[in-house]
């Protein structure tokens, strides 16, 4: 007889960077041929992620409800796709309300599974109130953090031990090594934080809550990021296991459910006319943008420096990100029809097909805003990074970047386009072992209480 297969529950955050290596974990996971896997989120979002999923993908989507507006967010808002800077801390404080509704989802799949209850429970870093769930159904629980330890590792210690407000730079106490921290490596929110603001309350309230966890998962290798596994190793008291690199695999790039503004097909096309390493792709990830002047500069270098591109452009700052591009505003005059009648650029709007531009030979650099898993990305393709952090950890991952790997040099946090690309190591990973390490940790808890019963 066929062994019965363990069940997996996964519940991201919703937002592109979250719900995208919370996917490629499942899909892994699934691959294995172990486990089921129970998916959470909102309704929206999972139809967007149905219309993706591989079509041999058994992963069970589950709704559970939410409601944006009693939050004052705007309606229909059910992830930070196009959501303004300043409701982020609505958002992040919205998501408290799943509690209620992840309990009575939990203990209903004990009723769909004839009292087998799932084997671990793998909540977003936001969601660690989960583990209280988990700890009264008896179910192993870990937090999967899809950004790397040591950005995440100076975000839980600045929002822990806020800045001071009179000093350029800050000395994160708890800090082993790389330890200080300019004030313009600071979101706008922390460098405000008074202890008593929106964001310093929810993060001081959920942050501690990572110790109730049964460990924590990092989409990091350790061979590169080993200060921060240590970090949270050292003070949290809990196995930190650092699972990465977790990616979506090419074919299944559309995991997000988001529409490309050009075909695959036609960007490998163009691409396939470039010579090899002569294209920089320039891209700020899902969510962040950057100012309409910021975004005049960056065509006028990026046009003047004659390298080949492919830029993806979003409505600058202070615009709906949905909203149509403006391309005779925001961009310089003529910018366009210049670039694509010279052959030297190609403008993509919105979203492009990211992995098969960087795994494309001709691709010799990314201009990123340093997102995790557009680092990973890049890296498990062996191109180099221009850093323009933009938000959250960003900026602590283009120091770890420069600073300890030296596969990025940082160009900017404001408008400072004058350095060049100094090192361009690739790396590439597995962490296997911490995978597995973290599936016996689960299976071991699971067969101990059946014995108790
Ligand atoms: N992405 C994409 N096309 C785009 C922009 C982003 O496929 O035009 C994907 C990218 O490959 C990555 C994710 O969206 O997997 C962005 O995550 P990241 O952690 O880099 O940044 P965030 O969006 O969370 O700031």
């Amino acid at each position: 007889m066929a062994q019965r297969k363990e069940n997996i529950v996964m519940f991201p955050l919703m937002a592109q960077g979250h719900i995208i290596p919370f996917l490629a974990l499942a899909l892994h996971l699934e691959n294995t041929n172990r486990y089921t896997i129970t998916f959470v989120n909102t309704p929206s979002n999972l139809k967007k992620l149905k219309s993706s999923l591989p079509q041999n993908s058994s992963i069970h989507l589950r709704e559970i409800p939410f409601d944006g507006i009693a939050h004052d967010l705007p309606p229909c808002t059910e992830n930070t796709d196009s959501l303004p800077f300043h409701l982020f801390p609505n958002f992040f404080e919205s998501t408290l309300s799943f509690k209620p509704h992840f309990r009575k989802l939990i203990n209903g799949l004990f009723d769909e599974q004839n009292g087998h209850k799932p084997v671990c429970i793998i909540a977003d870093m936001f969601f660690a109130w989960s583990a209280e769930i988990a700890q009264e159904c008896g179910i192993f629980n870990t937090l999967f953090v899809g950004g790397g330890s040591f950005g995440f590792a100076c975000f839980y210690s600045l929002w822990l031990n806020l800045p001071h407000r009179d000093s350029d730079e800050f000395l994160l106490p708890d800090f082993p090594e790389a330890s200080r921290i300019h004030v313009t490596q600071m979101t706008k929110f922390l460098r405000l934080a008074d202890g008593s603001d929106s964001l310093s309350v929810f993060f001081q309230k959920v942050l501690p809550q990572w110790m109730n966890a049964d460990g924590i998962l990092f989409n990091t290798i350790e061979e590169v990021d080993k200060i921060g596994l240590m970090y949270f190793s050292r003070k949290l008291g809990r196995p930190v296991w650092p699972v990465g690199p977790l990616l979506l695999s090419t074919g299944s790039r559309a995991g997000a459910g988001k529409e490309y503004g050009i075909s695959t097909e036609l960007c490998k096309n163009w691409l396939d006319t470039k010579p090899c390493n002569s294209v920089i792709y320039v891209s700020f990830g899902s969510q962040n943008t950057i100012a309409a002047s910021q975004m005049m500069q960056l065509a006028m270098t990026l046009e003047a420096c004659g390298k080949n591109f492919i830029w993806v452009v979003k409505p600058p700052l202070g615009f709906d990100m949905n909203s149509e591009f403006r391309a005779n505003e925001w961009l310089p005059e003529g910018f366009e029809e210049r670039i694509k009648d010279s052959g030297q650029g190609l403008v993509v709007q919105k979203w492009a097909p990211q992995v098969e531009i960087l795994s494309h030979k001709s691709i010799s650099a990314f201009l990123s805003h340093c997102g995790w898993n557009s680092v990973l990305e890049a890296l498990s393709h062996g191109v180099p990074i221009i850093g323009w952090p933009l938000a959250a950890e960003q900026f602590y991952d283009s120091k770890l970047l420069e600073e300890v790997i030296g596969v990025c040099v940082e160009v900017s946090r404001g408008m400072n386009c004058e350095n060049a690309v100094r090192n361009e190591e690739k790396f590439k990973g597995s962490s296997v072992k911490a995978m597995e390490q973290f599936l016996d940790a689960a299976l071991m808890m699971k067969k101990a209480q059946k014995e108790e019963d």
